[in-house]
């Protein structure tokens, strides 16, 4: 058999195997993308376009396989979906990642390549930073694209989406409080924070002003170091994060940090942060949340602060709609806790639910 007959037959086993992915989680494209001069390699995951273009960042990271690559765009992009439809904004869910080094710095072909590759979806995905990205990033990416959200004030974007991030949840955190103790006072309250990079450096600012008492973890000691400092935060190690007695775990780093392991440590009774798909299994580990009777405000309900500063963008709203749509996430947020208890059912759940619903409702329209 030739080298190439080898290569189609891996191919076409490849390719199965992303439809049995893709087709479950019902995205409607998914675009790889390859540049050998100056070596972009990446995946677009296009997740829903009912309310709107689809929108996300564009995350780089060193993954083990392109397995795990597509599996992160995939449920990334559809978190996307359910973020900005639970959000009230008019977007769908898409996302972009880019296999490689995040601490690399990459020339300016690299990124204008990058940029070609958004603008062959003709608008049907839209960029932003994420992990591994930035403003600057996204200011050579519009030489490419209009397609393009998170640019340089001085581009005429609206700057780093991570203040707005760490405002949303901010609120959602309020909210919890609120939930469990019947005042959204953070006086006293102690809250872990598992990550203080962009929005979790910020959020630490924002809960230390309103009163609380805050523990933090990095693995980026000038990240820790810096916060710590700023803010008089108390540093503990990278593990000793998931059993501190706190009212309060905020994870502000990587997904999938709540999983059967750290359930069963955790003290808290409140999970609220940023990052993206906290729960390793939204269905198994929601319940087992449920059940232990630990509030969970639902990750992609809290962190949409950011992208809805990128609606802000993409439509040229004035500051004070895109504030209103923020603000929004704390009464949103006490919504679901009534949703779940009504219905019995966890709050990532309740919250798939209404952002399905509104999704569901557009289409028939
Ligand atoms: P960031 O890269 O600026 O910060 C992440 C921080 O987490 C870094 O300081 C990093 O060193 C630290 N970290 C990584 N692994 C860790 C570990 N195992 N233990 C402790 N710390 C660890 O990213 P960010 O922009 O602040 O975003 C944080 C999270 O929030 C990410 O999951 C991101 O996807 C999510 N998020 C961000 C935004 C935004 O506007 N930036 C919006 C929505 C969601």
């Amino acid at each position: 058999m030739s080298r190439e007959s080898n290569v189609m037959k891996s191919v076409e086993r490849k390719s199965a195997h992303i439809f049995e992915m893709i087709e479950p989680m019902e995205h409607e494209q998914v675009m790889y993308f390859n540049d050998k001069d100056t070596g972009l390699k990446g995946i677009i995951a296009v997740h829903n376009t009912v309310l709107g273009p689809s929108l996300g960042g564009c995350r780089i990271w060193n993954y083990d396989n392109e397995s795990d690559a597509l599996w992160d765009v995939l449920r990334l992009s559809r978190g996307m979906t359910f973020k900005s439809s639970i959000s009230g904004i008019n977007l769908g869910g898409g996302k972009a990642v880019i296999i490689g080094n995040p601490k690399v710095k990459r020339d300016e072909a690299f990124w204008r390549r990058f940029g070609k590759f958004v603008d062959s979806l003709n608008g049907k995905y839209i960029t932003a930073e994420d992990v591994g990205t930035s403003t600057e990033v996204m200011s050579i990416v519009m030489q490419e694209t209009k397609h393009v959200t998170g640019k340089p004030v001085s581009a005429g974007g609206t700057g780093d989406p991570s203040p707005f991030t760490a405002y949303g949840v901010f609120l959602g955190l309020k909210a919890s409080v609120k939930e469990l103790t019947g005042s959204d006072s953070l006086e006293g309250k102690r809250v872990a924070v598992q990550g203080v990079g962009h929005v979790g450096h910020s959020l630490v600012g924002q809960l230390t002003a309103a009163g609380a008492k805050v523990f933090i973890t990095d693995i980026n000691q000038t990240n820790l170091q810096n916060t710590a400092k700023e803010f008089n935060a108390t540093i503990v190690g990278t593990h000793e994060i998931y059993d501190l007695d706190v009212d309060v775990y905020s994870p502000c780093a990587l997904g999938a940090t709540i999983n059967s392991d750290t359930i069963s440590t955790l003290r808290c009774s409140i999970i609220a942060g940023a990052a993206n798909n906290q729960l390793a299994d939204e269905n198994l580990h929601g319940q087992m949340l449920l059940d232990k009777g630990i509030i969970y405000a639902p990750d992609f309900l809290i962190n949409a602060g950011g992208v809805i500063n990128c609606y802000r963008e993409v439509h040229s709203l004035g500051e004070a709609d895109s504030s209103l749509l923020i603000e929004n996430i704390y009464g949103r947020t006490l919504e679901i806790f009534k949703k779940s208890k009504a219905e019995n059912i966890p709050t990532q759940e309740a919250a798939i639910r209404i952002a399905a619903d509104r999704i569901a409702k557009a289409k028939l329209n």
